[in-house]
């Protein structure tokens, strides 16, 4: 039997669903390189500690990191990315020289995605930005924005974790602005772009909006949700039924594993053999669900 050539995963929990295994198949497939992408699906901090001595004994070669852990990863490494540390979180962990370092493909990924769907012009053009949420997903949009010269209105049921955004952010002339998740605060919003950063509306609580019920969107906003199954969420059905440009996680989701894979093999990913394979797995996780 050949001995694998790159030895990556994913840690986080639970993993059952992830389809990161599907877009790193299609990634080694077409470079034709080999390797495999093992699920890790840990809990505890010992864990994460034995983890991370492998990657440095280069047993693995590469990590994706994902819910619980972006965030206390950080503090078993040796270093991390600019953009990681302004975000304060890392999805993805590599070796350099001795050095276990931590970098954020997020942001990057939804940056790249952001363009493809509403264009250059749009994103570098600022406006008022409106992110649903305050998590880890969150702090990668945030920054995106912010750095594009948006001004940003953070909604978060939990204020100290929005607050906690900002007070990270504050070491630059950033405007954040928080308000209530609710109904009053949403409908007062003349928003040029909405974010959905929250699960609700995920696989598989589809019937859920994030957005309240009967409140019409902004005009003119556009509409960006994360969320990449289901690939349609009522979220964004209603602000297309409204006629509002919108763009689903999809894209970001590519992007993110495409610039991790570039880090780890020095390859660049084939992104149309990634989504054929995604939108593969997304239709095969749809039946099994029916
Ligand atoms: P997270 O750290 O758990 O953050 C989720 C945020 O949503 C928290 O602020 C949470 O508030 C809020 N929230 C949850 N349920 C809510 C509700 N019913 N009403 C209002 N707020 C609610 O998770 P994450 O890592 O940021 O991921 C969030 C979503 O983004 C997931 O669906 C994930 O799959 C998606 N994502 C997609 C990509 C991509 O590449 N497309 C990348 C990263 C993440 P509480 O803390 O109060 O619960």
């Amino acid at each position: 039997m050949s001995k694998a050539k790159y030895n990556l995963g994913l840690i986080g929990y639970p993993l059952s669903h992830s389809l990161s295994p599907t877009l790193h198949k299609a990634c080694f497939d077409s470079c034709q390189l080999e390797g495999q992408y093992h699920l890790y699906p840990i809990k505890g901090e010992a864990a994460l500690e034995s983890i991370c001595t492998q990657m440095r004994e280069g047993l693995i070669h590469g990590l994706n990191v994902t819910i619980p852990h972006k965030i206390n990863i950080i503090r078993y490494l040796d270093e991390i990315t600019t953009s990681a540390n302004m975000i304060g979180a890392a999805n993805t962990l590599y070796m350099k020289d001795d050095h276990l370092m931590g970098h954020n493909t997020d942001f990057e990924g939804f940056y790249q995605d952001l363009i493809s769907g509403f264009g250059y012009e749009f994103v570098s053009g600022g406006g008022n930005g409106l992110i649903l949420g305050a998590g880890g997903a969150a702090r990668a949009v945030a920054y995106v924005l912010l750095e594009s010269g948006w001004n940003l209105t953070i909604a978060a049921r939990r204020f100290t974790q929005a607050k906690q955004i900002r007070k990270d952010f504050s070491n630059k002339q950033y405007k954040i602005n928080i308000i209530e998740f609710s109904r009053d605060e949403l409908l007062k919003q003349s928003s040029d772009l909405i974010v959905n950063t929250t699960p609700v509306g995920m696989h598989p609580e589809v019937d859920y909006s994030p957005w309240p019920l009967g409140l019409k969107f902004p005009s003119g906003t556009k509409v960006y949700d994360l969320i990449y199954n289901p690939t349609e969420t009522k979220f964004l059905r209603k602000a297309k039924f409204e006629g509002i440009d919108t763009r689903n996680g999809v894209g970001m989701l590519i992007k993110q594993a495409a610039y991790a894979f570039h880090i780890w093999t020095g390859h660049l990913a084939p992104q149309k053999a990634m989504t054929k394979a995604l939108y593969q797995a997304l239709l095969d996780s749809e039946r099994n669900y029916k």
